[in-house]
């Protein structure tokens, strides 16, 4: 089974990834914790690119087939070798990341983004998707990361430039996440990201167990 975590930042994905991978290892289960961008040596190699340095490097399109390049290589080398081989694979971060941030907030075509899912998944989706929903202004402040509240979305020079964005830039994410789960309900659920870790883990495990289990 392929589940991923997506969402904004400071919605705890990577907390609740651990968390849902002990669970379900506690249930005998043999689990892959991964991540994108990264999760292969390949696109560990290419993550850095995305997400250091010169803010203005990467017009969208650059940036989106760089992410593309590092799925497939994650999905080749780490997804599919682990499913094949009857393992569960939890993801943090998988293509609505790239709908969300490529697409809705950067302004990518869709049929561009379409098209390259449909060339690098070949077939393959992720069998639950749990949106992790959280308001920006909190999810930012969690993070500890400081935003431009007055800025539009453009990139801001340093580390985590993607992180750096103004508010309105993570509004229009989270309303793209929202807009994908109510489009395709069978994959995905939101879960509130707001209350704390324990009850959103607990969440998270319901719905493992009821869709999955
Ligand atoms: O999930 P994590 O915060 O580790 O992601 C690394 C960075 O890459 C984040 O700042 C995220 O906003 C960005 N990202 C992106 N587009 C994607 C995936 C991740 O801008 N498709």
């Amino acid at each position: 089974r392929f589940i991923t975590l997506e969402g904004g930042e400071g919605g705890g994905k990577s907390t609740q990834l651990r968390r849902l991978a002990r669970s379900l290892r506690e249930r005998g289960l043999e689990v892959i914790e991964t991540r994108e961008p990264g999760g292969a040596p390949g696109a560990e190699a290419i993550r850095p690119l995305l997400t250091q340095g010169d803010t203005a490097r990467w017009d969208v399109l650059s940036e989106t087939l760089l992410l593309a390049a590092a799925r497939r290589n994650h999905l080749v080398e780490t997804i599919r070798p682990a499913l094949d081989a009857g393992q569960w694979v939890v993801s943090d971060r998988f293509i609505d990341s790239t709908r969300a941030y490529q697409g809705a907030a950067r302004g990518l075509d869709t049929a561009i983004i379409s098209t390259l899912e449909a060339w690098v998944l070949d077939g393959l989706m992720p069998d639950l998707t749990i949106i992790l929903d959280i308001d920006p202004a909190i999810g930012l402040d969690r993070a500890g990361r400081r935003i431009e509240t007055s800025a539009p979305a453009s990139p801001g020079a340093g580390e985590d430039r993607f992180e750096r964005m103004g508010l309105a830039f993570h509004q229009s994410l989270r309303a793209a996440f929202l807009d994908i789960a109510a489009a395709e309900p069978g994959r995905c659920a939101v879960v509130d990201a707001g209350d704390t870790a324990d009850v959103v883990e607990a969440r998270i495990r319901d719905l493992v167990i009821a869709r999955l289990l």
